[in-house]
């Protein structure tokens, strides 16, 4: 039989053993140990000659499976499943960096990552490096000895910002860095990081993976792209792992002494999500782009931010690199902080929640909320408008979604 293709893989995907029950779907093998034989299987285990389980927080029966679906779709040569998203960004930062070292990435992420480059990263001596990524020439400028990756968003949150993905990773591979991208925005049969030139992918599975806003996850692929023998910190470990250097200085050391492993519960329930987030996403994204077009006129909204909009400053990139649908949330302007909150105010299908790929269509202001914290400057400096509303567009129909958001607008 010829290989065969995405869909089926995500749910094909066969166990490691078979299972004692023939149970159909992978069990949740709530255990913190695994019993031995011998002393000797034991060691061969602990040595990590053998494959065997000896302790959930290094690997767990569920949570591999899990693992190996996710490799089974995207061609990884590892993936690492974490109790977080920003689990798996501590992690792979933890593996990278080290005391001296720089980190260059755009001021448009994640409010969380930004403040664990900033500040967390800061108080051991790594610099990040702001810089605008969509300028190549700023961005091949900014790298010097110390650098020890590129990382970015593949479409910001929620500023909308692409980056050219192939013209970076020549910069990086040119200068011996590796490009990281956390591609939580899209899924893997939309973006396919390693043809785009990405080394190391990051992804929260707490959003299209998990679906229903289940559970917590986050996951580290690595393509064994980059030859970590240009690495400062990692070139020693390269002579004994080649190509695998990255993932033996995760599995074996980080993220064993972080523990910040997935928990059988998630993977279980990411598993099951895996299983439908195709289908989910084409209709979430269909419906995004609908809603997109048709709210522009609407009284009240000053401007809509999709970048497979034609107006859109990003629509070529964004098409080229992500095909016609690039993800299934949008941010509208209204005309000011106070018009934003009477529409949140006012919403009666919509929910006002963080959290991004529900099943549910959730809506928040990012200013007061994600970004509250922050100050004006610093809001300022990473383009976070008070009159922005985010919309992560779920599984309603698209008529039923603008209705609620033109009752909403109503003043
Ligand atoms: C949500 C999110 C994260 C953090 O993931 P958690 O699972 O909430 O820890 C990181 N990056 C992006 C782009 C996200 O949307």
């Amino acid at each position: 039989m010829e290989e065969i293709g995405f869909e089926s893989k995500i749910l094909h995907t066969p166990f490691e053993k078979k299972d004692a029950y023939n149970s159909l779907s992978m069990p949740v093998y709530y255990t913190a140990a695994y019993e031995f034989d011998t002393a000797e299987a034991m060691e061969e285990a602990f040595c990590g000659r053998t494959t065997d389980h000896a302790y959930s927080r290094i690997t767990n029966p569920t949570v591999q499976y899990f693992e190996d679906r996710i490799q089974a779709i995207t061609g990884a040569l590892s993936v690492t499943a974490f109790n977080s998203g920003m689990a798996a960004i501590s992690n792979m930062l933890m593996t990278i960096a080290s005391s001296g070292c720089n980190i260059i990435t755009s001021p448009h992420l994640f409010g969380n990552t930004y403040s664990m480059m900033k500040s967390t990263l800061g108080d051991f001596n790594v610099e990040t490096r702001f810089c605008d990524l969509t300028n190549l020439k700023e961005t091949e400028n900014a790298i010097d000895e110390n650098t020890c990756a590129i990382f970015l968003e593949v479409i910001t949150n929620p500023q909308m910002e692409v980056a050219d993905l192939k013209a970076l990773a020549s910069i990086c591979h040119k200068k011996g860095i590796p490009l990281i991208a956390d591609t939580t925005i899209l899924p893997f049969h939309i973006f396919k990081a390693k043809d785009f030139g990405v080394d190391i992918e990051i992804v929260s599975s707490t959003k299209y993976i998990s679906g229903g806003a289940t559970s917590l996850g986050g996951l580290v692929l690595d393509y064994g792209t980059f030859d970590w023998n240009k690495s400062k910190k990692l070139s020693g470990m390269s002579k004994q792992y080649g190509n695998k250097t990255f993932t033996a200085k995760l599995r074996k050391e980080i993220h064993r002494n972080l523990g910040a492993y997935m928990t059988p519960q998630a993977a279980y329930m990411q598993t099951l999500g895996l299983e439908t987030m195709e289908v989910r996403f084409n209709r979430q994204a269909s419906t995004c782009l609908d809603l997109a077009e048709r709210i522009k006129s609407l009284d009240g909204i000053e401007r809509v931010n999709y970048t497979g909009l034609k107006d859109n400053p990003y629509y070529k990139l964004s098409t080229e690199q992500f095909g016609s649908k690039p993800g299934a949330m949008f941010t509208f302007d209204l005309t000011s902080r106070d018009a934003c909150f009477s529409f949140m105010n006012k919403l009666k299908l919509i929910r006002r929640a963080t959290n991004l790929f529900d099943n549910k269509t959730l809506a928040i202001h990012p200013a007061s909320t994600i970004f509250g914290t922050f100050t004006e400057e610093q809001r300022k400096s990473m383009d976070i408008s008070q009159k922005t509303i985010r919309l992560s567009v779920g599984l309603e129909s698209a008529h039923d979604l603008y209705n609620d958001i033109k009752q909403a607008l109503a003043r």
